[in-house]
């Protein structure tokens, strides 16, 4: 690593975040430096489901979903690589009155918001979707959904970044960052990086990154579990999101992938001790037997592999992207809902802005404004709200 370039921009974190802001920066003409401790999107976003949904997306963020999902279609294009993109229906399935009524006023916020969702009747759902038991009593239908492959684009973005110019380092931790003069000096157990400008992209670890600067950030961390089958004959056409329980899609070599809620916690660097194996196992069955009542053919297949992953949120449930509060030249990004549909036009966004040139969307909104966190409460009682929300 050199310790003499002072690079225009480091941008902390390589997830979906981090790499599109960092390719758009470089492709914008700034020197731009990627710091991920691990590999690229190893994390939340190489793990996920894959999902490209207006269905779970908070309202105030499906137009950028909208964007998202399309710039996922034309990955090839901007990133080099097809990450398997598929255009589906998508179906939420309400299985009792109670979450029925939840969806009405959801679909209802979201189609304010512009996205294509209506309310259907049950049989409807099932005239799209055969597969469909008798057991869901409403859903809500999406035409434009569908699904990606998270685990491709990992390698996908490390060549574009390359190809780029982008200088990568992957396996450094940031372990501190010290504003000097005009920029930042950024320690990693391999030397320090200096740059003009830093953008924070830590997904869960925000909280972490944000504390470099004194400052008290709530992020709250959702353990979700993916679990996938083995190979089974075509079943389903349709993503599917069984409200308030969990998302289901098949992909074309015929694997089925369930995504499901472990549960919540205040501090993701406990994550790993709070996993209990005992829940996972709970957890998995409760999701396959619930898959299986809903779509019964679903019943024959084993699943052959089980993960989890961690999604970042903050208390109010809405994404953190803007100045950093008080540090010049200094932004983050991350803690958004349905972050693997939006990523790539946030990040997109967010280099737009830093480069001077006018964003296709407005995005240092005040309800995603930094500043407004610090002080709010995270703990338990946050914790609480968002796993209702
Ligand atoms: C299991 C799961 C399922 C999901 N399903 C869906 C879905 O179906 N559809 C959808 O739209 N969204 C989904 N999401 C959400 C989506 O994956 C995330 O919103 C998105 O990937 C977040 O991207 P990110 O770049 O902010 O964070 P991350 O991908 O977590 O990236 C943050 C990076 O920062 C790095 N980092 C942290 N600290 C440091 C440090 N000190 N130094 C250097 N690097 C550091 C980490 O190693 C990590 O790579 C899911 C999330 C999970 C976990």
């Amino acid at each position: 690593m050199s310790e003499t370039e002072t690079f225009d921009v480091a941008v902390i974190g390589g997830g979906i975040m981090g790499c599109t802001t960092a390719l758009w920066l470089a492709r914008g003409g700034m020197r731009c430096v990627l710091v991920e401790r691990g590999g690229l999107c190893m994390e939340a976003s190489g793990r996920n489901a894959g999902t490209l949904t207006m269905m779970f997306t908070r309202a105030a963020l499906v137009p950028y979903a909208m964007r998202g999902r399309e710039l996922w279609q034309d990955a090839a294009d901007w990133l080099g690589r097809d990450v398997g993109f598929r255009s589906t229906p998508g179906l939420g399935l309400a299985l009792n009155e109670a979450d029925g009524e939840r969806m009405r006023v959801e679909t209802d916020e979201r189609r304010d918001a512009g996205a294509p969702i209506e309310i259907i009747g049950a049989n409807r759902a099932r005239e799209i979707e055969p597969a469909i038991s008798d057991r869901p009593v409403l859903a809500a239908h999406c035409p434009i959904d569908g699904y990606a492959y998270s685990y491709r684009i990992g390698a996908a973005y490390r060549r574009a970044l390359v190809a780029d110019g982008v200088a990568l380092f992957e396996g450094h931790a940031v372990e501190g960052i010290e504003p000097v003069g005009q920029g930042f000096n950024i320690a990693t157990g391999a030397g320090c990086v200096k740059a003009r400008r830093i953008v924070l992209a830590g997904g869960v670890w925000l909280d972490k990154m944000a504390a470099w600067f004194g400052l008290d950030m709530p992020i709250i961390c959702r353990v979700n579990q993916g679990t996938i089958t083995e190979r089974l004959p075509p079943i389903l056409r349709t993503v599917i999101e069984v409200f308030g329980h969990l998302s289901l899609k098949q992909a074309t070599n015929g694997t089925a992938l369930i995504g499901t809620v472990l549960h919540w916690i205040d501090d993701a660097s406990r994550a790993a001790e709070q996993i209990d194996q005992d829940r996972l196992v709970d957890n998995l069955t409760q999701a396959v037997n619930i898959a299986a009542s809903v779509i019964p053919a679903l019943a024959v297949g084993r699943a052959v592999r089980t993960w989890t992953g961690l999604e970042a949120y903050t208390p109010d449930n809405q994404p953190v992207i803007g100045p950093v509060p008080g540090v010049a030249d200094a932004y983050i990004i991350g803690a958004m809902r349905s972050g693997f549909t939006a990523g790539p036009f946030m990040g997109r966004l967010l280099a737009d802005t830093l480069l001077g040139r006018a964003p296709e969307m407005p995005i240092f909104e005040a309800a995603f404004d930094p500043a407004r966190l610090l002080g709010m409460e995270g703990g338990e009682e946050a914790l609480a709200k968002l796993a209702f929300a």
